[in-house]
């Protein structure tokens, strides 16, 4: 793929003196990116080939330890490399930074050159194609919620995370007055995105001090999923040059609300009609909507390790909060679940709203296709939608709780282990284990101030 057209017009832009740098990335399993900085002359000539890295970042946690108990990395192994192949069509310039531009790479191993199954591009890849197989393509949207603050995050941290003030004094949800205050850093980010071919469709105030949402227009899945990391490291970056902070921590304080990221979903041809949409169907939903929903409502359980990845996201799962707590669907109804979006229209969609703002967007959405496809082979048919105040719904089946219930539930999911592979889900459940291993381990500032007297 030497001759996409992104990387012939970036060799024009390096002979040009334009560009500089090339950010060479891969996604891990946080979802963030990893990389090396190449020299521009050294990428367009060399690099765009491809590149290497430390097989352990694909089995790191978010500090970079070196946990044991993964299969395919360990120090018995050495740690070895592991082949990072630039998708040369997703170069893109990072207009925040100056002469710069970013590829992401597919992760491959060392000796075989195949795809590494456990890398969140690769597990995604591998739901679209038995997505495609059934003949449909996945259209999804994330939402991305976040929350700034006054202070740089270098600051942030020399207080010992004290000094944590929002960049705004209340709840700013939909406000436009409070937003105006914040263009520092939010217009920055929505030009910068767009610039760098990231359809931005607008950013909003959410329903907390400091709170912002911004969404980004629905697209591919694999698109959506690079929109989304890319757009979650723009924010950063744009918030550290400002001087602020950023945090996507799904709960950074129990007494305000989390940040999610929703997960709108629909089915289409490949032709671009969607198959979601029936006009003479209850709510509009086709058949294939309705079995593509029950499949997601079957599977939840064995889903909720990718849309909470860790012990602080299962905090976020609060009545009264919009963060949802009980596995159901509703016709537009924030206290759901699922909520169906666009009814008897065009637009039918079904939004996740389980997933909190510190989903690895490829692993989450991965899991949705793979939930939404197992109701498709199966002609699942969905419960009822749910009315009313879905919290205060005894009857109504939990997300799990706790990080260590999902983990269980994702390490015997028969449904996940047949679409991703036995290798690929117990990488995983190692995952979620390790952080749970961690934080029991780990005696809390709140034990400390609670018990240090008292008990
Ligand atoms: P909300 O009421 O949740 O704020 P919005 O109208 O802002 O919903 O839309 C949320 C997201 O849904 C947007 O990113 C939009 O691009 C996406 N979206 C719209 N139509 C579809 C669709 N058919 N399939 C998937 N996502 C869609």
């Amino acid at each position: 793929m030497s001759d996409s057209q992104p990387f012939e017009d970036l060799k024009q832009q390096v002979s040009a003196g334009k560009v500089d740098t090339v950010l060479v990335c891969l996604v891990d399993m946080q979802g963030r990116l990893m990389g090396k900085r190449f020299q521009a002359t050294n990428f367009i000539e060399h690099a765009f080939e491809e590149t290497h890295c430390c097989n352990y970042l694909l089995a790191t946690d978010l500090e970079m330890a070196t946990p044991d108990g993964y299969a395919a990395t360990s120090w018995e192994s050495g740690y070895g490399d592991y082949v990072m192949k630039p998708d040369l069509n997703t170069i893109r310039p990072m207009p925040w930074l100056d002469g710069t531009v970013m590829v992401l790479c597919d992760v491959l191993d060392h000796h075989s050159h195949e795809e590494v199954p456990h890398s969140p591009r690769a597990i995604l890849k591998a739901q679209v194609r038995r997505l495609a197989d059934l003949g449909y393509v996945a259209k999804t949207a994330t939402e991305l919620e976040f929350f700034l603050f006054e202070k740089s995050v270098d600051e942030i941290r020399k207080s010992g995370f004290s000094q944590l003030e929002p960049i705004s004094g209340y709840n700013e949800d939909y406000h436009i007055l409070q937003t105006t205050k914040e263009e520092d850093v939010m217009r920055p980010l929505r030009n910068h995105l767009f610039a760098a071919g990231i359809p931005v469709e607008n950013s909003k105030g959410e329903a907390e001090a400091g709170q912002e949402e911004l969404n980004i227009r629905f697209a591919d899945a694999l698109d959506c999923a690079d929109y989304h990391s890319i757009a979650k490291h723009a924010t950063k970056e744009i918030a550290w040059q400002q001087g602020r902070a950023a945090t996507f921590l799904a709960k950074w304080d129990h007494n305000r609300v989390g940040s999610s990221s929703h997960i709108h979903q629909s089915l289409w041809t490949d032709k671009g009609e969607s198959v979601f949409f029936d006009a003479d169907a209850e709510h509009g939903m086709s058949d294939v909507m309705q079995h593509y929903v029950a499949g997601l409502i079957k599977y939840a359980p064995d889903c909720t390790y990718f849309l909470a990845p860790y012990i602080n996201s299962y905090k976020r799962f609060s009545a009264g909060t919009f963060a949802p707590t009980k596995i159901t669907w509703s016709v537009d109804n924030r206290t759901s679940g699922f909520r169906l979006c666009g009814e008897a229209s065009k637009a039918i969609r079904m939004e996740c709203r389980i997933g909190g703002s510190d989903i690895n967007p490829y692993l989450a959405i991965a899991a949705q296709l793979a939930a939404g496809i197992k109701g498709l082979q199966d002609k699942l048919k969905p419960v009822p939608a749910t009315q009313g105040d879905v919290y205060k719904r005894a009857d109504a089946k939990s997300i799990p709780p706790t990080l260590r219930e999902a983990a269980e539930t994702l390490q015997k999911s028969k449904m996940l282990r047949e679409a991703m592979g036995d290798d690929v889900v117990d990488h995983y459940v190692r995952a979620a284990r390790w952080e749970q291993e961690e934080f029991d381990r780990i005696v809390t500032s709140y034990e400390v101030a609670r018990g240090f007297e008292k008990a």
